[in-house]
């Protein structure tokens, strides 16, 4: 379809009945049969849309006037929500998103992945979908005079200030405001990103749930942070349980927040949480599950679907800094673990050191090159579980799975689109998949995560 035959124009207004929602939380209204995508709307409302953007085959637009709302609607919580764009899914109340999104698993596995039989359960959700996130990433900047931190305004670089994000732990907003203040009153200058001077760039603040432990993060644009010595007793007094301050330095013009060099200013170079009886140390470049809790769901239905009995040996692709392969282990004759970032199989390591598990062996490299390896080597998987980034498996990888055929495959995925086209290509080499279990890690927003039983036919 061309520009010219769109059935809807540009900066015209519509009367539109919304059929669904995307994978990113639009609305989806046809107009002619022109599929609208509208930020904040919900399948079986009618509204009133201002078309604002026309591509080939498909459009934007915003709501304009809600003529008819879902019963599933809600007021959004939190008063930044529409300006912020972190959430997608506020404005649809927790059981109506938790519904969304089994029917975006169910009918992703069906299109991508022609899996119409397969079972996929309702997704696990949080008791309170609250305050769940471990760490805050926010940008420092200036307003009349004053210091703002809080988010990027959406398509732009203007600092919103906030006080409070309700997704996030309330230590990590407790961070957040306590830096601001101490930096004013020491009169550090807000990084400014058009003239690529000034000081503070970001407060970063990470939270142990388990532990209460608090990290602070200064990422500064110089080496010197002036008033270091004050700054960092004011945090100590006013921040309750901090464990960790650190500075990062990030001289680069550039949008990524972390620079090469990280200095502890006071206490630990790690803060410690746990997941289940697994411990962890995080420092302040770890990667690290931002929603603990969750994590621990997500994870015992893995353990569940590796049916493990103690004497199996298996390989954790995509391992991290081991959280799977530790959490496996304890059920495991043997596990090894591959990662591709060389400070996350350091952090793994050392985590297996903390926990006294020796069963374990990690190693950097490629997946799809160190588990051919390890094949060759004579090792056999009893039950190989992948977790992948969005993309999905590496096409090699899944080559291998079919060629070496461990019994059991565990599939972890942060994106059903590439978890359905994966486990296609796992069918028509052999496999079968028994059941998929959605969990949401990240309540009010568009993203699921799940995990799929997968037999060797
Ligand atoms: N299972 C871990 C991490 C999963 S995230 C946890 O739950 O904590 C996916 C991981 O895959 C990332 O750490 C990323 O660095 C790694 N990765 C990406 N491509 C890879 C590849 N080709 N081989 C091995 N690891 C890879």
């Amino acid at each position: 379809m061309t520009k010219q035959q769109a059935p809807v124009a540009k900066n015209e207004y519509y009367d539109v009945t919304f059929t669904d929602l995307t994978h990113d939380g639009l609305g989806v209204a046809k107009v002619d049969g022109f599929p609208l995508f509208v930020k904040h709307a919900l399948p079986g409302e009618r509204a009133k849309v201002k078309v604002i953007k026309v591509k080939k085959g498909y459009g934007y637009g915003r709501l304009m006037e809600l003529y008819e709302p879902s019963p599933d609607r809600v007021e959004p919580p939190c008063p930044v929500y529409r300006q912020c764009g972190g959430c997608q899914l506020q404005h649809l109340s927790y059981e109506g998103q938790l519904k969304a999104k089994e029917k975006q698993v169910k009918e992703v596995l069906a299109r991508i992945g022609k899996l119409e039989g397969v079972t996929v359960h309702p997704v696990i959700g949080m008791k309170n979908p609250w305050r769940y996130r471990n760490k805050a990433q926010v940008p420092v900047g200036e307003r009349e005079g004053g210091l703002v931190a809080g988010f990027y305004k959406e398509r732009s670089h203007e600092i919103i200030d906030m006080d409070a994000c309700l997704i996030q732990q309330e230590a990590n907003d407790v961070v957040v405001q306590t830096v601001k203040r101490i930096a004013e009153r020491y009169g550090i200058p807000p990084y400014d990103e058009a003239t690529h001077k000034g000081v503070l760039r970001h407060i970063v603040a990470r939270y142990g749930t388990a532990t209460g432990e608090v990290m602070v993060v200064l990422v500064t644009r110089t080496e010197r942070l002036p008033h270091e010595q004050e700054i960092v007793r004011a945090i100590v007094r006013d921040i309750p349980n901090v464990k960790s301050i650190v500075q990062n330095v990030n001289p680069e013009r550039t949008n990524v927040i972390f620079g090469a060099k990280t200095r502890v200013l006071w206490g630990s170079e790690f803060i410690t949480d746990r997941i289940g009886d697994i411990q962890f140390a995080i420092s302040a470049r770890s990667f690290y599950q931002v929603n603990p809790e969750q994590t621990k769901v997500l994870y015992d239905k893995a353990l569940e679907y590796a049916e493990l009995t103690g004497s199996e040996t298996v390989m954790d692709a995509y391992c991290g800094i081991g959280t799977i392969s530790l959490f496996l282990a304890r059920k495991a004759k043997h596990v090894y673990g591959v990662e591709i970032v060389p400070e996350a199989i350091e952090d793994a390591k050392r985590n297996a050191e903390l926990n006294g598990i020796r069963n374990v062996t990690f190693e950097v490299g490629a997946a799809e090159d160190v588990i051919p390896r390890w094949y060759q080597e004579g090792i056999r998987a009893d039950c190989l579980v992948v977790d992948p980034p969005r993309k999905g498996c590496d096409a090699s990888l899944l080559e291998t799975i079919i060629a070496m055929k461990p019994p059991r495959v565990v599939y972890v995925s942060c994106n059903p689109a590439t978890l359905a086209r994966d486990l296609r290509i796992l069918e028509d080499g052999g496999y079968e998949t028994i059941e998929v279990q959605p969990v949401d890690m990240f309540p009010h927003t568009a993203h699921v995560e799940c995990v799929a039983k997968i037999r060797l036919r």
